[in-house]
């Protein structure tokens, strides 16, 4: 099979839940993390004939924001469309969604173009595992949902994950929604659609895919399972498929349906918006408003600081390890050497040794204590081991570096009148090896050098000791 000839076309649709105190269209707490079924819930979200909707203006922001942070373009006029369907978890008969008027369109993240980013309503949740039965939970109808539209610019399941991951990132950053897609809070569809020739092959869309390794693998399988039926002839239905993520592989839902399926109209329950007469609605106090975005954080990082692009993102990923590392280095006047050796002992020493999943690091080990630890290994007043060994007993007690050091004998011993004793002793001590070394074996020093080494339990300066045995042995 010549996988090389077919070029591979993804277009995203990316849904995430905002993180408002209420719902969307009514004034029920919007809380995913309630585990009681239905305890969240009123007429409205409901979906109670005679009930009237009242737009959440916290929401319309989240997403204004969203879109000022991609570059996109913010609507002037904006509208709440019914998209009308059945099902058991939208009682109302519609989703309450926007069709023609987005409130953003255009923009870009990552280098690929969006459409449009829109606000809509989530829907109730429907548990089917209970054999003859199924449950709704209407804790989650009617929850704020933004749902972002790429062009079908992206080519590879890699891109398209990394761009899942990268919009999440933005949306913890702004702090719109927490995005977990373990909890259902950020889902992603897929449209694939494989071709040999210049024109797009039929197009298929993978819907909830609830992890990004998920997006990855569907996209993958639906790409191969593309080109076998190409190669074979046949023809790509364009349709709707699931992930089954036990069997890893899609599966057939339902043809696919079009916009004009669901009769989009107006929702005459709710008013029209003209957000540009709207103050807090403006382009520039929604930019004043804008925290440091993820990609202008690692431009810092690598850039300003010069740290390694595996570190950065370490940082601009874990946030409260990057607050950590900007409190470290506060203490350092921009000395770039001391800047790459905090980055490395953090992300590669201590990192290692806390355990913190949350967004609070709680942590004995102050960042000027760390600053501190690491001006005594830069001078060479600590060797690497023992520096490692500090930060070991600092992050199990806390405490000052320096006193630590002094504590345990592990400052480096640059004296000169205690090393040659150390090197007389120790000459006098190994005499065979002294001979050795006379007669031309340099690996004899390198004993010696060992072995005063442990008279000092590691706390002299290896670079000295050298220098002393060499003038003593000439
Ligand atoms: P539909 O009307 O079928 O839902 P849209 O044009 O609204 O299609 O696009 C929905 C999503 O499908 C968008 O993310 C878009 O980028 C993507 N898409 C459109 N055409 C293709 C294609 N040929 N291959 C892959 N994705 C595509
Ligand atoms: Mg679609």
């Amino acid at each position: 099979m010549d996988s090389k000839k077919y070029k591979t076309t993804i277009g995203l649709e990316i849904h995430a839940e905002l993180s408002t105190q209420t719902k969307m269209f009514c004034n029920s707490k919007n809380d995913t993390e309630e585990k009681r079924p239905n305890v969240n819930v009123c007429p409205v979200c409901m979906g109670h004939p005679g009930t009237l909707p009242t737009v959440n203006k916290e929401a319309v922001k989240s997403v204004l924001k969203v879109g000022v942070a991609l570059g996109g373009k913010l609507a002037d006029f904006t509208e709440f469309d019914r998209k009308n369907y059945f099902y058991p978890d939208i009682p109302k008969g519609y989703q309450i969604s926007q069709y023609k008027y987005p409130l953003v369109t255009g923009g870009k993240l990552g280098g690929i173009e969006l459409t449009r980013v829109h606000l809509e309503e989530d829907t109730a949740k429907s548990s089917h595992e209970n054999g003859n039965y199924s449950l709704v939970d209407f804790n989650r109808a009617g929850v704020p949902l933004m749902e972002l539209v790429t062009e079908p610019v992206i080519h590879s399941a890699e891109e398209a994950s990394k761009f899942a991951k990268e919009l999440q990132l933005l949306l913890q950053y702004l702090g719109v929604a927490e995005a977990n897609m373990e909890k259902g809070e950020m889902r992603v569809e897929a449209n694939i659609s494989v071709s040999a020739s210049d024109e797009f092959g039929g197009k298929v869309e993978v819907k909830n895919l609830n992890s990004f390794r998920s997006v990855e693998r569907a996209i993958e399988y639906e790409v191969k399972r593309h080109i076998e039926l190409l190669e074979n002839g046949e023809k790509v239905a364009q349709e709707t498929r699931g992930w089954d993520e036990g069997k890893q592989k899609t599966f057939s839902q339902r043809l696919k349906e079009y916009s004009h399926d669901y009769r989009y109209f107006p929702d005459p329950d709710l008013p029209k918006l003209y957000l540009s007469e709207i103050p807090e609605f403006q382009r520039e106090t929604l930019e004043k408003e804008l925290p440091g975005l993820p990609w202008e954080k690692r431009e810092e990082y690598t850039k300003k600081f010069g740290l390694k692009d595996e570190d950065a993102e370490v940082f601009v990923r874990a946030t409260v390890w990057g607050k950590y590392f900007e409190d470290v280095i506060s203490h350092f006047k921009n000395d770039k050497d001391l800047i790459k050796l905090a980055s490395n002992y953090i992300t590669s020493d201590l990192i290692g040794l806390v355990d913190c999943q949350g967004s609070t690091l709680t942590i004995k080990i102050l960042p000027a204590s760390f600053a501190q630890l690491m001006v005594l290994i830069k001078s060479g007043k600590l060797s690497s081991r023992a520096g490692k060994d500090i930060l070991k007993i600092m992050y199990e007690k806390g405490g000052e570096p320096e006193k630590i050091a002094e504590k345990e004998n592990l400052l480096q011993k640059s004296d000169e009148g205690h090393i040659k004793k150390i090197v007389e002793k120790i000459i006098s001590d190994n005499s065979s090896v002294v001979v050795d070394y006379k007669s031309g074996k340099q690996a004899a020093l390198q004993f010696l050098i060992g072995q005063a080494m442990r008279e000092t339990k590691g706390s002299a300066n290896p670079e000295m000791l050298k220098k002393v045995f060499q003038k003593f042995l000439k």
